[in-house]
């Protein structure tokens, strides 16, 4: 899969699309109208959001790196802090990350990563580490870092600070060697030594009795360690190298945590990612007893779809007694006419009574409404397929390449935060028309948008459910820098640094044909992937099905969640 073809965009992230609902068969009920517009096939365009890969780079990956976008050192800012998701939980995270050297510009992107996921267990502070201040370790309850400048210049007091606390750290990768230097006896006392960058070819991360993987492509090295004391130092994972051989992943001595990796480049459904996920458990919330649940989201469901399907899936999933979400795009636009012969159309929810009794009866059995868009495309241009509602993407630029690889660009012309919003606020009107009580979750069409559109949400939703992107400036006060993204999926809810609760998407979804750079996803996919996140001891995943598919995918999956343990919960569970 190479998908990094873009001159600007250094830090790729890639959730293949959506496909929009819409093939199947009118069915009785269906008004002439309704009857219309119900064969939408553009079951290949819209692939929309999470089929697959997340990549984010690593330092020193200049593979990927495009011209004319050179990263540098940056500002190391002000501190950020924001508040946890449950807001009772005591628990309080350091989260210090690198801003110097070449790399400097990914330190808070890997931040941004660490203090999502903190959210799961309480409130957090996000600075750089040169502004360290010496002492306020002992005023946190646990430490995140991660070492992504070789060299970072570290100050004293807080390797001394962490020599002598009690609390727990979690280290990931380079600068390890600060601390190991710092103190004489840090080899006696922590039972291990740093070694050096291991440059193998590591595809595997074994932990819990899981193969995890890890992008044959990273190109980053594990930093190796050497155990010299196994009473005092634990290996929690172990990378596996292409010729079986091994070396630690993650090692554990008293309340130092150390992993030889950073736990978010190269980031995909079945990833080492899900050992970091799980670790911070040990360092928040020890006691958590094991749990796995899974929530299922309905895609796409637009004005112009057939309700037949809906209606089928819907029952299924009653008579099973399974709770679910349903994405709903308030509007169909085709300003083009691209799937009706050229002639424009445009449809809103009021005009399909018989799909608004399908959601009305969805909302009486088990299923919770999600805000999927006011139109999920642009009527200014295409962006990227066929400028079509479920096709296209609504909140951000993106274009297509001739080997149809995708270009992030930025945010669309005109984006504000007030643009934004009222693109959400003419959605609420119209499930208001339609007699509707609006959504409180919003997804964002294709999981992509602005700084502004997930800032409009923030302040409209109680929840997004998704996938999300995050762009350097968010943690530092500074203007987002576009020529960067990193994005990130979750293992369990979050608030994530816009601000808002984030329920997970992170298995992907059913895609029974492959479309350009995204790959077919079966039933035994998902389960696959759910199979590696039953790591994460108290894990909730998420995977999302368009209706117009064969309804036996669903079956498969439901079947195959469920043999592994899983329950299904209500998105207003979590
Ligand atoms: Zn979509």
């Amino acid at each position: 899969m190479s998908m990094i073809r873009t001159t600007s965009l250094l830090v790729v992230f890639t959730f293949a699309a959506t496909v929009g609902c819409g093939e199947g068969d009118i069915t009785e009920g269906v008004t002439a109208r309704e009857e219309s517009a119900g064969h939408r096939a553009h079951a290949s365009t819209d692939r929309a959001s999470a089929s697959s890969l997340i990549w984010n780079i690593g330092p020193g990956d200049r593979r990927l790196k495009g011209p004319g976008a050179a990263p540098a050192a940056v500002p190391a800012g002000p501190v950020l802090s924001a508040s946890d998701l449950v807001n009772t939980s005591p628990m309080n995270t350091l989260a210090l990350y690198d801003t110097t050297g070449e790399w400097g510009v990914l330190g808070e992107l890997y931040a941004m990563g660490a203090v999502n996921l903190a959210s799961h267990f309480g409130s957090w502070t996000a600075k750089a580490a040169t502004t360290y201040t010496c002492g306020e370790l002992a005023t946190y309850d646990a430490m995140i870092y991660i070492g992504s400048s070789y060299d970072e210049p570290l100050p004293a007091c807080l390797l001394d600070d962490i020599l002598a606390s009690s609390h727990p750290v979690l280290w990931a990768f380079y600068n390890v060697w600060q601390l190991a230097n710092r103190s004489p006896t840090f080899g006696a006392t922590y039972g291990w030594t740093p070694g050096v960058l291991d440059f193998s070819s590591i595809a595997e991360v074994d932990y819990k009795g899981h193969a995890l993987a890890r992008s044959a492509a990273n190109g980053g090295g594990i930093l190796g360690t050497n155990i010299t004391d196994t009473t005092k130092a634990t290996v929690l994972a172990l990378a596996k190298r292409a010729d079986g051989t091994t070396l630690p992943w993650a090692i554990r001595s008293g309340n130092l945590t150390y992993v030889g990796d950073i736990p978010f480049t190269y980031m995909t459904e079945e990833d080492r990612y899900l050992a970091f996920a799980d670790l911070l458990f040990d360092a928040l919330a020890p006691t958590t007893p094991e749990r796995h649940r899974v929530v299922l989201r309905l895609e796409d469901i637009n004005p112009s779809d057939d309700p037949a399907q809906i209606q089928a899936v819907a029952e299924y999933l009653d008579a099973q007694g399974i709770p679910y979400g349903f994405g709903v795009i308030a509007e169909y636009h085709d300003p083009a006419g691209y799937y009706n012969d050229g002639t424009p159309e445009h449809f809103r929810l009021d005009q399909r009574p018989a799909l608004v009794a399908t959601i009305q009866y969805m909302l009486g059995h088990g299923g919770v409404m999600v805000m999927h868009g006011f139109t999920h495309q642009w009527d200014k241009d295409i962006n990227p397929y066929t400028r079509v509602t479920g096709d296209d993407d609504e909140f951000f630029r993106v274009t297509e390449n001739l080997d149809h690889t995708l270009n992030y660009v930025g945010p669309l012309p005109g984006d504000s935060l007030s643009s934004a919003g009222k693109r959400m606020d003419n959605a609420k009107t119209d499930f208001a028309h339609a007699h509707l009580v609006a959504p409180t979750i919003f997804e964002l069409p294709h999981y992509a948008g602005s700084v502004n559109t997930y800032r409009a949400a923030a302040t409209r939703f109680a929840a997004r459910w998704e996938r999300a992107l995050y762009f350097p400036g968010l943690l530092r006060g500074a203007a987002p820098n576009y020529t960067w993204i990193f994005g990130q999926l979750f293992p369990y809810p979050v608030r994530d640094v816009y601000g808002t609760r984030v329920f997970p998407e992170d298995l992907g979804n059913i895609e029974p044909e492959p479309f350009h750079i995204f790959p077919a996803r079966f039933p035994a996919d998902i389960v696959n992937a759910a199979e590696k996140n039953l790591v994460v001891r108290d894990g909730v995943a998420g995977f999302y099905f368009h209706c117009f598919f064969d309804i036996q995918y669903l079956k498969d999956t439901v079947d195959g969640l469920r043999s592994l343990g899983y329950t299904f919960a209500s998105p207003n569970e979590l």
